[in-house]
């Protein structure tokens, strides 16, 4: 045991955070998490059906993924060793790259060790200064936010999917002179709805402005699979980022542009210079799982087809992604909804403020294309009781 001296002011500080936190229902802990098949769970000894997974196609346990994944860390080992720039740049991130761009139909791709650190490196490294601002959709997500808080000039939010309100901010910039980088979630990840592409890459081509798209939540499960590029084929998204960790079962992330941006990105993004390479299983895994996703179509179309399911049993408007929200106002409620679906063997986390905003505490429902549909209308009959009590 060391000797350090104690720090009651740092744990103090630590605990009243926290006690405040609590009072609010805004503390949150991890529960260990045993996923056995990308289906089912066991946690705290109970054996749960999770609607909870970002893993839409269960690929995170498809034996081809396993094996792929199994097999790099054979030839490759176990980790990348460095930086990519350094000694990191394992063969199979090329082929990662190579394959990403031909899918997004871009000219290159970089691959990034997660979906944030993509968004935190390319953001500010296109954003740098004064003469910039970058345009976010309120709604986006968290790690868009963190690159926007990066980069060097002003950040101004636009209203949900509010092509007034965005156009209005895009004429503010131009007679400013400042270029605009324009953010958005592709299928918003707390609410499930999609954002506007067509419309949003036609005033971007208006202004001059640059788009970057996070395709996190999209690829693997709209579009054919396609993702915001399958969804909207005709609009012209310069930059197309997405994680490697949801419907891929793997992780990491990625950035899809022409050659000249991915140059740039390669020699000044802090969050590719300065942190390790992929994995290489994590590489693999995500090639295989890509493979997967380009031949098996009636797979992809699998998760919407559950979540609309879903959506039609509650009389709810037609899901148009994996991602179905069902708000309950405060935290509290959101929290007793999921320990009585807990009871009836569901797994459904609850999300709170600050991951949405204050008032819309829910619970988000992912579907997988593995989930049975029985089970979902068991499911959909204990959450239109629970609307109900
Ligand atoms: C999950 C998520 C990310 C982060 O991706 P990771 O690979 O998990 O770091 C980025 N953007 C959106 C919209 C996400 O939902």
């Amino acid at each position: 045991m060391s000797e350090r001296p104690p720090t009651p002011s740092l744990d103090a500080f630590a605990r009243a955070k926290l006690a405040e936190l609590e009072s609010r229902s805004l503390k949150r802990t991890l529960q260990e998490t045993w996923r056995t098949d990308g289906l089912w769970v066991e946690r705290g000894g109970k054996r749960l059906l999770s609607f909870s997974c970002n893993d839409y196609l269960n690929l995170s346990h498809h034996p081809e993924v396993k094996a792929a994944a199994q097999a790099a860390v054979e030839t490759y080992g176990a980790g990348a060793g460095a930086s990519r720039l350094v000694t990191g740049d394992h063969p199979l991130l090329e082929e990662l790259e190579r394959k990403l761009a031909a899918f997004k139909g871009a000219e290159a791709a970089c691959v990034f060790g997660s979906g944030y650190l993509t968004n935190v490196g390319v953001i500010p490294t296109l954003a740098r200064g004064p003469d910039d601002v970058v345009l976010i959709d309120e709604l986006a997500h968290a790690c868009i936010w963190a690159g926007a808080q990066l980069a060097g000039g002003e950040t101004r939010i636009f209203g949900h999917n509010d092509m007034g309100h965005l156009a209005a901010l895009l004429r503010d910039a131009g007679a400013s002179g400042r270029r605009a980088l324009v953010l958005t979630d592709g299928v918003f990840s707390m609410d499930g709805d999609i954002a506007p592409l067509d419309e949003i890459a036609a005033l971007c081509a208006a202004h001059d402005a640059w788009l970057m798209v996070d395709d996190a939540h999209g690829l693997g499960v709209v579009g054919d699979g396609g993702g915001m590029r399958g969804l909207f084929p005709r609009a012209h998204i310069p930059l197309q980022m997405g994680t490697l960790s949801k419907a891929l079962g793997s992780y990491g992330g990625y950035l899809c542009a022409s050659q000249p941006v991915i140059d740039l990105i390669k020699t000044r993004a802090r969050s590719f210079v300065y942190s390790t390479g992929l994995p290489p299983a994590s590489a693999a895994a995500a090639l295989k799982a890509l493979e997967i996703v380009e031949r098996d179509a009636e797979l992809t179309a699998r998760p919407v087809q559950k979540a609309r399911r879903f959506t039609r049993a509650l009389n709810a408007p037609d899901a148009t992604s994996a991602i179905v929200p069902v708000l309950f106002g405060q935290a509290q409620a959101a929290l007793g909804a999921a320990g009585k679906l807990e009871d009836e063997g569901f797994l459904v986390v609850p999300i709170r403020p600050p991951t949405v905003p204050e008032g819309t505490a829910r619970l988000r429902f992912a579907f997988t294309a593995g989930h049975d549909d029985s089970d979902i209308d068991r499911l959909a009959a204990c959450v239109r009781s629970l609307m109900a009590a």
